[in-house]
């Protein structure tokens, strides 16, 4: 990413005059959005105290503590972390206690994978400790490579090649011809969350699924492998789970919907609906190598080869395997760290900031390096509460445990609590690691708004601009057409990405409902170390944000943002920029079903003029398509009528809202602020359904949701899009109905607090 870097920095100086939009980049003299102007002016300046307090060194001793040694689910130091968290928050005054669950988490008893044919091979399945890597060698707390929540199995036969082992690749192994019934398959990491590889597979009749790591993606082809560079080395492996959580719900498979707490009903272990259907081993591109350099068949399509130094083919046979795996299934504790501070005007209004602490290895990024920036900013909060600053609402700070296995800790907290969090819960703040870089935002749209004017108030600690202008900088640099750069340049904020799943924000927005952001800094340093033994101490500190500069910056972003979402006399949530999200999503989806119409139809007309019959090599056999029905066309008018009810009520509170803000602190109005606030809060509750999603009715969000055949890449307007991809034409309709009335009420609701507003001060 380096090259690329030079180029914003040449880009900024050739045009300092630069237009960057309503807001300008930058100022931080303006108000704040839902602060009268006193208000604003004294949160600017504890805001400003804040932001001094976070310090690097701490962040890297944090580090070094939280990741020395292994702390996955149920390993004695994963509980000295949550007791050292939670000592700490006590030391710096917080009210905080620790609530532990008891979840499913189940780890490899047997795992075998040899090759009986052509020749005989039996994989490694091992990391090994390296000399310069101080903690590469504590083999006796290491979780073995696996993937946890594959169901046991014993199963011997011939291995196919499946590329990513996407839906897509199994329709180009249709036109070589090829079945992988009865196969083991073997897939390449990326490109979709890894649980969907083996869903996939299991749905066209494969017995078994490896997945590895290829030097392509994470290894030798990008960089130096570690310890010389920062990719994977050869027997590295990426551990992982791989529970259906999209189909079904995410968290304790056994207590579905509800809190793992003690006296929880539970599932019997073969009712539990989130394990896969068949096994699944993670594997490193050492192991993998043997076994596809030993397949024949045809050769894999130019785009699947990666760069081991083999031909490619996708078999299958003759590489014949047997694949062995049996699990402990037991229930451990998880240990959720809770950390409360008492807001003093709005006590029943919460915001929430949660990263989680448990890892898969030593997790040095992945949780630690977000962990680290938690805990500054509590020490930091916990400061400002010695200096007089009183939040007007009550902040919540959580370090989650069980995030790895499938967001277990979070889940089951919110579960547990889904009652008052419905009632009193604003907004949830969720990080899981940072690297250094762009800073990268994702959430609700009602969020879009502020965390654009968070990002304007926090300065790049290596550009020195501020983080805001970075981002925007290097989209425009990304942006592929004249239209998209246009947009950069001129909308008064940048568009932030709608979140699917991966991470413990999933319970808040998707099955609450609760107005949600994802945060990090990232996309500078490239890293091969994902759930390996090697995403530790030594790897962060030589080869990511090395002096914790980004750690800091984060630290002071999402304080930030906590402390403006604290303290501001009306949330600021702002419904423009959802109602400017929302058309476009609608347009998005008439285009998808447009071009599914117009794609088919050519399919069509091919297979009936004989082009796949023309092309066909005799000596490398392919098979032509079938016809398919053409899809119907679909009424969106509901959703374009919906949306723009939206626009016109987003603008009206919008306008009342400015009309209002330099009254919001006289007396008559604060006492009507506790009712508008109230109705601000639901907003977001207002986009989901308590049916949920067509089979999956754990997930209520309408607007937002994981993809059942994406994981953790989001699908916008779940039910219509995935109706429409999946072919479910008469449902898609359903959902449109189902959407355009939440979009109606949201819209009546903003209406309603628009009215609030303006007779706020009469
Ligand atoms: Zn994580």
């Amino acid at each position: 990413m380096r090259p690329f870097l030079a180029m914003v920095l040449i880009f900024t100086l050739v045009i300092p005059s630069l237009s960057f939009g309503a807001d300008q980049a930058g100022s931080n003299q303006a108000g704040l959005v839902g602060y009268s102007p006193r208000a604003s002016q004294s949160e600017r300046e504890w805001e400003t105290k804040f932001r001094a307090i976070p310090d690097p060194v701490n962040l890297r001793e944090y580090m070094r503590r939280l990741s020395a040694r292994p702390h996955h689910v149920g390993s004695p130091y994963d509980k000295d972390n949550a007791e050292w968290i939670l000592v700490h928050f006590k030391e710096w005054g917080l009210d905080a206690h620790i609530e532990t669950f008891d979840v499913l988490f189940p780890t490899p008893k047997v795992r075998v994978l040899e090759m009986l044919a052509p020749t005989k091979f039996t994989a490694k399945l091992e990391e090994p400790a390296l000399a310069i890597d101080p903690t590469s060698n504590q083999k006796s707390e290491q979780l073995p490579t696996y993937n946890a929540y594959s169901i046991d199995g014993d199963v011997t036969a011939p291995l196919v090649f499946v590329n990513y082992g996407l839906p897509e690749d199994y329709e180009k192994l249709d036109r070589l011809g090829i079945s992988v019934k009865g196969a083991i398959v073997i897939a390449k990491y990326l490109r979709s969350w890894r649980g969907v590889k083996p869903k996939v597979a299991a749905e066209h009749g494969a017995i078994g699924c490896l997945i590895y790591s290829e030097p392509q993606d994470d290894g030798y082809s990008r960089d130096n492998v570690f310890p010389l560079g920062p990719m994977r080395p050869p027997d590295g492996v990426q551990r992982g789970s791989v529970m259906d959580f999209a189909s079904a719900s995410p968290g304790d498979p056994l207590t579905p919907g509800v809190g793992a707490t003690p006296d929880a009903k539970r599932l019997p272990l073969n009712e539990a609906k989130s394990l896969t259907k068949i096994p699944v081993l993670p594997i490193s591109y050492g192991d993998a190598q043997p076994l596809l350099a030993a397949l024949a068949g045809p050769m894999a399509p130019e785009e699947w080869r990666g760069t081991l130094p083999i031909p490619y083919h996708v078999g299958p046979g003759p590489t014949q395997v047997h694949l062995k795996l049996a699990f402990n299934w037991d229930i451990k504790p998880v240990y959720d760290v809770i950390a409360k501070i008492p807001g003093s005007v709005a006590p029943d209004e919460w915001i929430i900031r949660g990263n989680h602490h448990d890892a898969w290895v030593n997790g040095a990024e992945d949780p630690v390096s977000g962990q680290v920036a938690l805990l500054e900013e509590a020490r930091a909060l916990s400061l400002l509460l010695k200096q007089g600053w009183k939040p007007r609402r009550t902040i919540i700070y959580t370090a989650w445990d069980g995030e790895e296995p499938m967001l277990l800790g979070s889940t089951e907290w919110a579960e547990t609590h889904a009652d008052e969090l419905r009632a009193h819960a604003a907004v949830y703040i969720n990080t899981d690691g940072n690297d250094r870089g762009i800073f990268s935002m994702g959430g609700s749209h009602s969020l879009e708004q502020f965390i654009n004017g968070v990002a304007r108030d926090i300065e790049d600690p290596e550009i020195k601009m501020t983080v805001w202008q970075r981002a925007q900088l290097s989209a425009i640099a990304e942006a592929k057409s004249a239209d998209d750069k246009k947009e950069l340049r001129e909308r008064a904020d940048l568009r932030i990405e709608a979140l699917g799943s991966g991470t413990d924000f999933t319970a808040y927005l998707d099955h609450l409902g609760i107005a949600s952001l994802n945060l990090a800094y990232g996309g500078e340093d490239e890293g091969g170390i994902y759930h390996s033994v090697y995403d530790d101490f030594y790897w962060y500190t030589h080869f990511s944000d090395t002096d914790f500069v980004y750690g800091r910056a984060l630290a002071q972003t999402v304080g930030t943002s906590v402390m403006r979402l604290a303290d501001a006399e009306v949330l600021p949530f702002d419904f423009v920029n959802l109602a400017d999200t929302v058309e476009t999503y609608t347009k998005n989806l008439e285009k998808l079903l447009a071009d599914k119409q117009e794609e088919i139809r050519e399919r069509n007309q091919e297979i009936d003029e004989g082009m796949f019959k023309a092309t066909f090599d005799p000596r490398h056999p392919t098979v032509a398509p079938v016809r398919e029905e053409v899809p119907p066309h679909l009424n969106f008018a509901p959703m374009q009528n919906a949306a723009d009810s939206l626009t016109r009520s987003a603008k009206h509170y919008q306008q009342a809202l400015e009309q209002e803000q330099a009254s919001l602190g006289d007396a008559a109005v604060a006492a009507k602020l506790g009712a508008l606030n109230r109705e601000l809060i639901e907003s977001e509750r207002r986009l989901t359904n308590p049916d949920g999603l067509p089979r999956r009715s754990w997930y209520k969000h309408l607007l937002y949701a994981p993809g059942v055949y994406s994981g953790y890449g989001v699908k916008t307007v779940p039910g219509v899009r995935e109706g429409i991809e999946q072919k479910r034409y008469a449902e898609a309709e359903q959902e449109i109905v189902r959407v355009s009335k939440a979009l109606e009420d949201e819209s009546a609701l903003i209406e309603s607090a628009a009215r609030e507003l303006e007779g706020a001060g009469r």
